[in-house]
């Protein structure tokens, strides 16, 4: 199977070349086809896989064939949950387009919305957007999606976890209903489907490798150890395994914070990334791990999503996720592009049940090691750590939409949406 086969054209086949790519990895052979054809396609295969590519190549083939000479409306929307997703995807299309007359943009919030307001006056093609900032700038009448052709949900699973699945219900109202639409996920679950049902006419179905087979070939480990000793020990394992890649994930952005602070006067170098960080902050320290001047990176869920890390060596749970879905993308991070990875989880008494809960869901029992010196506290509570995972979701999805600053509540939420279809009723 080569790209060639699958009927892209010869300038992406040429921007492919050049980024590397000799095979469509195998979520990207069985999308490409339906997509070019012009169906609405809902594909899911876990992260790490290409998916990107495997929306972006056919989009950009079938824009460029049909392409609208002087008059640039938006022809294809592409929505993200997170800012670094949405960075990151445009990246991706600017790459694959190196070679077309095809124009695009990226809107996201936490940003001045200025230059991305006159990005897009100039005439765009491809518009790549999180919910918030899109939907800010349609109601000022700083865009419009009457014109677009191909509308791409990526990272469906995750945009219902945030809570955008009103938002993108808005979205589609402001797209005209004949267009081509395609959803593309991690995991594929009830809720996606209802969603699929909802947004796609008569899809055609893909997947690739189901989620586990990929658990499968992570090596995981557990360490039991007392919550007061964790610090101690992660810094032990990154400074005697002399790791210097490793993105370790915590609960809650103070944590993680403070996590960094430990890091760093412990002589490693660390950066935090989590939704109180500013976008430059953010897009900082994912550079300097990615370049190897930062070692560890410490994230929250939210922050981790969709990041494009390639060839991850070391992730570590310095906290589990207390949804065991999320357990599956963290560690989802290591072994990208076939290569093996390691994932390590500091378990403490207060959260054997959400270890319980993970073993369940990958349908296998993690190894457990105790380090001498590090040992479980035997008079612990084994209580469960109050979630309070609502509250990071709505944090998660403020942050994206940003313009209004208020409160994380879902009472503030609803103000907000509230406030969003008055301004667009006045517009109208
Ligand atoms: P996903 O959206 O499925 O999580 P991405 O689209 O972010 O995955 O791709 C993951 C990584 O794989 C990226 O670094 C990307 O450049 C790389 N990649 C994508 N397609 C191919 C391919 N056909 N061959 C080699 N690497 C690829
Ligand atoms: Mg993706």
């Amino acid at each position: 199977m080569s790209f060639k086969s699958l009927g892209l054209s010869e300038p992406l086949l040429k921007a492919i070349s050049k980024k590397g790519y000799e095979t469509p990895s195998p979520i990207q052979a069985k999308a490409i086809p339906p997509v070019l054809e012009g169906k609405d396609v809902l594909a899911s295969a876990q992260t790490g896989t290409g998916k990107t590519a495997g929306f972006t190549l056919p989009m950009l083939h079938f824009l460029s064939e049909n392409s609208k000479e002087k008059y640039r409306p938006i022809r294809a929307l592409v929505l993200t949950p997170t800012r670094e997703l949405a960075a990151q995807v445009f990246e991706n299309v600017k790459e694959y387009s190196e070679f077309l007359n095809i124009r695009s943009a990226v809107i996201f919030g936490g940003v001045n919305q200025k230059p991305q307001v006159a990005k897009i006056r100039q005439g765009i093609d491809v518009l790549v957007a999180t919910p918030g900032r899109l939907l800010d700038l349609e109601s000022q009448g700083a865009l419009s999606l009457k014109h677009v052709e191909i509308f791409v949900l990526d990272e469906a699973d995750r945009m219902l976890d945030m809570g955008f699945l009103r938002d993108i219900e808005r979205v589609m109202k402001l797209m005209p209903s004949k267009r081509q639409n395609l959803m593309f996920s991690a995991t594929f679950s009830k809720d996606i489907k209802k969603l699929a049902y909802s947004i796609l006419n008569n899809p055609v179905q893909v997947e690739a490798t189901p989620e586990n087979t990929a658990v499968e070939i992570i090596a995981q480990k557990v360490h039991r150890v007392a919550k007061a000793k964790k610090t101690d020990l992660i810094i032990k394992l990154i400074s005697d395994g002399n790791w210097k890649q490793v993105l370790v994930f915590t609960r809650t952005k103070h944590g993680a914070n403070r996590l960094t602070k430990k890091m760093i006067s412990a002589g490693i170098t660390a950066a935090a990334i989590h939704g109180n960080k500013s976008q430059g902050a953010r897009t900082k320290a994912l550079a300097g791990f990615k370049s190897g001047s930062v070692r560890v990176l410490v994230a929250t869920d939210i922050a981790a999503r969709g990041l494009d890390i390639p060839l991850l060596p070391h992730v570590i749970n310095f906290e589990l996720p207390n949804i065991s879905e999320d357990y599956v993308h963290r560690i989802g991070r290591t072994g990208r592009a076939g290569a093996s990875g390691e994932a390590i989880s500091l378990v403490s008494a207060d959260e054997i049940s959400y270890l319980r809960g993970i073993e369940k869901l990958i349908d296998m029992k993690i190894d457990v090691e105790i380090i001498e010196g590090f040992e479980p506290d035997p008079n612990a509570s084994t209580e469960p750590i109050k979630p309070g995972q609502n509250r990071n979701r709505n944090q998660g999805r403020n942050r994206n939409s940003n313009s209004r600053s208020s409160g994380n509540s879902t009472n503030s939420n609803r103000n907000r949406n509230r406030s969003r279809n008055r301004r667009r009723t006045s517009n109208n």
